[in-house]
């Protein structure tokens, strides 16, 4: 689209009624706010839509005509897609800078070469001759006439203090890290903070990297918060034009906000790409109003993020127990040789055959990370010996689903993995061990992870957790360190019995 710009104002090239110039927006130096008429009867609709979001046309139905009055009364303002800065181009809806990912293409839209951005290209092609819509006429109204939590449930005392320190974060407008072992509870943790926002007529998302967990968060949010709508927004979701007083999303639809919550809690912080890391955080940085609290939720925060909280440089609670009150259990160390070698003479090193044995005999399931898909092929047919039910299970499996559920109805002894499963599942009663845990790839936080898989139910709240290495790596070392001080944090604060 292009605009022409006279009488302080732009105007789109299908409006105008007379020949003016006209520029791609991106060329336009500064687009000129219109005061707020408020007199102007809005449409309500387009209010619900677009307040809180940055939009392009093509995401709104509404005529363009409709759409310009709202700009010409001051409800409504376009912004530059992209801009450019010392001959760089900035995407402002993904914040991308890297010149890697745009490029130029003949646009039938300006009728121009025009430049744009590769990197949130699937939610839209953002380039020099795009508006991005934002809303600035008055909020909608949040009704909330009823208390919206309606959960009964206890706390454990951990949790007791973490929930009240989310509750001061969300009233003071700070930022808190929630710290929670694997098993902790953490999403209760957050109830009454969000109840206490609600309450206040503020808006909140609570976004996560993955779509399982929006999935799996939803019906428990609407459970809790019954009398208030909550949209739920992943890639394909039907709640995108949903104007909620509660968001649960993926982060990546962060990238349609624009300053529109009070409070936004981000979950997993740590199971982000580090790659994506930036893209993330600007789309956090713009969804999140300028006055707000922002809530950081992990098991395993990352090595500068831990390293701020013993430094008092960061504000964080930890809950350093489990729910049923028993330790995390410990990684082993066991030294197993050069095992690719050993793979190679079609052979498993012996102490993990035997490790394995013993809990096929006993009937006791388990889980063996694997570094890579293609060590798993070759370790499949190796562990098959020992019991014909084996399977394994990796990121691109389209029988994923199928071989976790098989697992959970212990219908498959041992299952292989690569560190797809590292998060998010739970089976109640399971050892787990790792091979090649010197792979680059178990990180400190991927192996903390992979050590909170064992011990989670209160039935079976003990397990073992062994990783088997050819060398001990910092990321071995530092993962055990932090589950033994959680333990020991844990104990002093009276939080574990056993
Ligand atoms: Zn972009
Ligand atoms: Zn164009």
């Amino acid at each position: 689209m292009r605009f022409a710009l006279f009488e302080n104002k732009v105007m789109p090239e299908k409006l105008l009624t007379s020949s003016e110039k006209t520029h791609r927006i991106s060329f336009i130096e500064s687009i000129p706010h219109q005061e707020l008429n408020k007199a102007f009867s809005y449409n309500k609709e387009l209010q619900l839509q677009l307040s809180g979001k940055q939009l392009l046309l093509d995401d709104l139905s509404f005529p363009l005509q409709n759409i310009h009055e709202h700009y010409e009364n001051g409800y409504l303002h376009y912004r530059k897609g992209l801009t450019t800065e010392k001959n760089k181009s900035i995407c402002q809806r993904c914040g991308n800078q890297d010149k890697h990912f745009f490029a130029r293409f003949p646009c039938a839209r300006c009728g121009e070469e025009c430049v744009y951005c590769r990197k949130c290209i699937m939610m839209g092609r953002v380039g020099e001759c795009t508006p991005l819509l934002s809303w600035t006429g008055p909020s909608p109204y949040l009704e909330c006439s009823v208390p919206p939590l309606t959960w009964d449930g206890t706390l454990s005392d951990g949790q007791q203090t973490a929930s009240r320190r989310v509750v001061e974060a969300v009233q003071n407008n700070t930022e808190l890290l929630v710290w929670a072992v694997c098993g902790a509870g953490k999403t209760e943790v957050l109830f009454e903070g969000i109840n206490q926002a609600l309450t206040a007529g503020k808006r909140v998302c609570l976004a996560t990297p993955r779509t399982d967990v929006v999935l799996e968060l939803t019906p428990r949010f609407k459970k809790v918060f019954p009398n208030i709508p909550v949209a739920s927004l992943y890639g394909g979701s039907e709640d995108r034009h949903l104007y909620a007083p509660l968001t649960i999303a993926t982060t990546h639809q962060l990238l349609r906000f624009y300053q529109a919550f009070d409070t936004i809690i981000l979950d997993e912080v740590d199971a982000f790409p580090y790659t994506a890391d930036e893209t993330l955080q600007y789309a956090v940085r713009q969804a999140r109003k300028s006055t707000s609290s922002m809530i950081y939720l992990t098991a395993t925060p990352n090595e500068k993020w831990q390293q701020e909280c013993r430094q008092g440089k960061r504000e964080f609670v930890t809950i350093p127990a489990r729910f049923h009150r028993h330790p995390l259990p410990v990684p082993e160390f066991h030294w197993c040789g050069n095992w690719e070698k050993q793979l190679k003479k079609d052979r498993l090193p012996s102490n993990i055959s035997q490790w394995l044995q013993i809990r096929l005999d006993a009937n006791k399931q388990c889980l063996l990370f694997v570094p890579k898909i293609e060590k798993m092929e070759k370790i499949l047919p190796l562990v098959r010996k020992l019991h014909p039910k084996i399977k394994a299970v990796h990121a691109e499996d389209p029988k994923r689903k199928e071989k976790v559920q098989a697992m959970r109805n212990k219908e498959t002894p041992l299952l292989l993995t690569t560190t797809i499963l590292e998060r998010g599942v739970t089976f109640p009663n399971i050892d787990v061990a790792v091979l090649g845990a010197e792979d680059r790839i178990f990180t400190e936080s991927a192996l903390v992870q992979i050590a909170g898989r064992v011990g989670r139910s209160s039935l079976a709240p003990g397990g073992n957790i062994t990783f088997f290495h050819y060398g001990k790596t910092e990321a071995m070392l530092r993962a055990k360190r932090q589950i033994l001080n959680m333990n020991e944090e844990a104990r002093k604060k009276g939080l574990i019995d056993y």
